[in-house]
């Protein structure tokens, strides 16, 4: 590390402003300190194409089409990747339905677990390569997808591998039998992590798969599609179609999919329950969030910085159960504003290889552009904006952590999902009002609650509308604790038993 005697002094935070705020010992390193670059090196051994796979190899799409995958970091090209047709997805699923028939509905659990532990060891084992591949295509902080997106989706396949031979125990007083074929389509904000969510509750219930990873971010998958091959999973048990919208219209809209599991927007996620609706099929959704982020003035407002800074700020706000609408308790909105301030000039925007990075690229230039025209929407209905003076990388896709203050719930900032690193404060004074204003959204799919009673945790978690409610703590995640939400946010669960049950017919 190197202080940076050549940048201009404009850049800086003066030490009046450095000295300003909640306790002058804080040290402030933004803008101050410049890191020398700590890059990781591992190869990510990212083929210069990748086909299809389906019925355990990979092959051209049928009409030879193929689109770049390139890097939101950079902007330089990875990969070309197969498009997929509706004749592809077919191949895909008469290639489950056949290893569904013939191989995997008459192994016992304990042998499908078998090929879950595999899996997962694998996954361990590459887990550097895995981790370097997703930061690249995604454009996540390196420290991101190391220590949390591939250790956490190989914890979903070391869960459920422990109940592929316990379903007995799922649904006390029933038996469960699989779907037998079920489609999948996921999105870009956690590629391998979502594709384990989907994944591995399916193959431990005893399905096949087709699924579709987002056209931004199939790299992972498909480097997953080898692990499979390495773990000797029979071919056709997992088939992975990449493409566009259409690619996904197929997968899900095919007749040979019994269930069907989608995660993205709530947009597309309601055009696929209309195009499905009369099928019979099974479904689950997981769709769009707007959270609440509730601090009362007797919260630990240090700890709750933290909080908010990482409810909002991990994974460039590119989640769905992001903390994206602060509500903070009237009497402390002002010192909290300064500390947050405060706190964000030390988080550190850039390349997403670099292992100091905090916040990374934004995951393509079409959301980047949504984002900079929704933060434009709010300093046009008047919410204050303030973003750290850091510098961006001249290439790539990135956007400043950004927070408005100000924010009325009519603003289209406090309404509508960013899906980025922006932050809206709303102010309330009771807890009455926090509750109104919290579950006052179409979504409901996460809230966070800091305060220093018990007591009021459980009231407001039984009256906020979420499915998940965080008290003094936010985004954590465990393979065995159900995830999902309702009103716009979806229906069904992932994780957990309840997840589980979902790939799961009672008999
Ligand atoms: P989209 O809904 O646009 O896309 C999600 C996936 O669906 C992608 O693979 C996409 O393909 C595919 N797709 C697009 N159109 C169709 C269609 N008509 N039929 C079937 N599949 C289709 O969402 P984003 O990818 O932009 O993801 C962001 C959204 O996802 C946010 O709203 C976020 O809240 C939500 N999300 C929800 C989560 C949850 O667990 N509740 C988790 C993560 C994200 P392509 O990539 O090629 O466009």
């Amino acid at each position: 590390m190197k202080t940076s005697a050549t940048k201009p002094a404009a850049s800086r935070p003066s030490r009046a402003s450095r000295s300003r705020g909640p306790s002058a010992r804080e040290l402030i390193f933004g803008d101050l300190w410049e890191f020398d670059p700590a890059p990781e090196t591992a190869d990510p051994y990212i083929r210069s194409s990748y086909g299809l796979f389906i019925n355990g190899k990979f092959s051209p799409a049928r009409k030879g089409g193929s689109f770049p995958s390139i890097s939101p970091g950079n902007e330089k090209k990875l990969t070309d990747l197969a498009l997929a047709d509706a004749a592809d997805v077919d191949a895909a699923y008469s290639a489950a339905s056949k290893a569904y028939e013939k191989v995997w509905s008459k192994l016992p659990g304990n042998e499908r677990g078998k090929f879950l532990y595999r899996i997962a060891r694998l996954l361990q084992d590459r887990a550097r390569e895995f981790a370097v591949a997703e930061s690249l295509d995604g454009g996540k902080p390196i420290k991101e997808s190391r220590d949390f997106d591939v250790p956490t989706a190989a914890a979903h396949f070391f869960y459920h591998a422990g109940w592929a031979d316990k379903l007995d125990h799922l649904a006390p007083g029933r038996q469960v039998a699989p779907y037998g074929v079920v489609g999948q389509v996921i999105p870009w904000n956690f590629p391998l992590l979502m594709l384990a969510w989907k994944i591995a509750p399916a193959l431990a219930a005893g399905n096949c798969i087709v699924i579709k990873p987002a056209e931004t971010t199939s790299i992972t998958a498909l480097k997953l599609c080898e692990v499979f091959q390495e773990a000797g999973l029979p071919p056709g048990v997992v088939n992975v179609v990449t493409g566009a919208g259409e690619t996904g219209a197929a997968v899900m809209s095919h007749p040979l999919a019994s269930k069907v599991a989608f995660t993205g927007s709530t947009e597309v996620g309601k055009a696929i329950m209309r195009s499905l609706a009369g099928t019979g099929k099974k479904m689950t959704m997981e769709l769009g969030g707007k959270a609440a982020n509730i601090v009362f003035e007797d919260a630990p407002l240090g700890q709750a910085v933290e909080g908010i800074i990482n409810g909002i700020f991990f994974n460039q706000g590119h989640v769905c159960c992001a903390g994206s609408r602060l509500l903070v308790q009237e009497s402390i909105a002002d010192d909290m504003l300064t500390r947050l301030k405060l706190r964000m000039q030390s988080l550190r925007v850039g390349d997403p290889l670099d292992k100091n990075t905090d916040i990374g690229a934004i995951n393509s230039k079409e959301q980047l552009t949504r984002i900079s025209e929704l933060v434009k929407s709010g300093v046009a209905e008047g919410a204050e904006l303030y973003q750290t003076p850091c510098r961006l990388p001249s290439k790539g896709f990135y956007f400043p952590p950004s927070i408005f203050s100000k924010v009325t719930q009519s603003h289209r900032i406090a309404r509508e999902e960013i899906f980025g690193p922006v932050l809206s404060i709303l102010t309330f004074r009771t807890p009455e009002e926090a509750i109104e204003k919290a579950n006052n959204t179409a979504y409901g799919l996460s809230a966070g609650v800091w305060t220093d009673k018990g007591s009021r945790i459980l009231k407001m978690a039984s009256q906020l509308k979420a499915g998940v409610v965080w008290a003094n703590t936010y985004n954590k995640f465990d393979p065995a604790s159900p995830f999902g939400g309702y009103k716009e946010s979806g229906f069904g669960r992932e994780g957990g038993r309840q997840g589980l049950l979902d790939y799961c017919k009672l008999l």
